[in-house]
């Protein structure tokens, strides 16, 4: 069976999306730690993000360094926030958190709740800024 997130590339699922191109995509995480919380994600369905294969991986963080860099230039923080966990969904995927302390990344914290106007606005604002 396909992967959540695999259902959010092939458009099955509806997300709000930040960036993309043939083999990546990023997207709003739904249950955000904070403002701009992200997503990036290889199209391509693996569950562990260290099974991909070297250029993949390696294209993966160059992509998502260019998806930080939109989301630091529009969201209030100290520094982009990088982590792997992916026990939850099994789709390899790096979050990029905005932060300003260790604690914007504890994700034993209460998930932030956004309207879906709110998600939109931050999406647009990132995806303008992506280049
Ligand atoms: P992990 O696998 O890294 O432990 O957590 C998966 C992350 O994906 C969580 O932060 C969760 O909120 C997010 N997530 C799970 N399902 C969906 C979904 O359907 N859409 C979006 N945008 N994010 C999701």
């Amino acid at each position: 069976m396909s992967s959540i997130f695999t259902k959010i590339v092939q458009g099955d699922i509806p997300a709000y999306k930040v960036a993309e191109d043939d083999r990546f995509l990023a997207f709003l995480d739904i249950n955000p730690l904070v403002k701009g919380h992200t997503l990036v994600i290889p199209k391509q369905e693996t569950d562990y993000l260290f099974d991909l294969d070297d250029n993949l991986l390696g294209d993966l963080m160059v992509f998502a360094k260019k998806v930080g860099k939109a989301i630091e230039s529009v969201i209030p923080c100290e520094r982009i926030g990088m982590t792997v966990i992916g026990l939850e969904v099994p789709h390899a995927h790096i979050h990029l958190i905005p932060i300003y302390s260790i604690y914007d990344m504890d994700f034993k914290k209460d998930k932030l709740k956004l309207t879906s106007s709110e998600f939109q606005a931050v999406a647009d604002e990132i995806q303008s800024a992506f280049q």
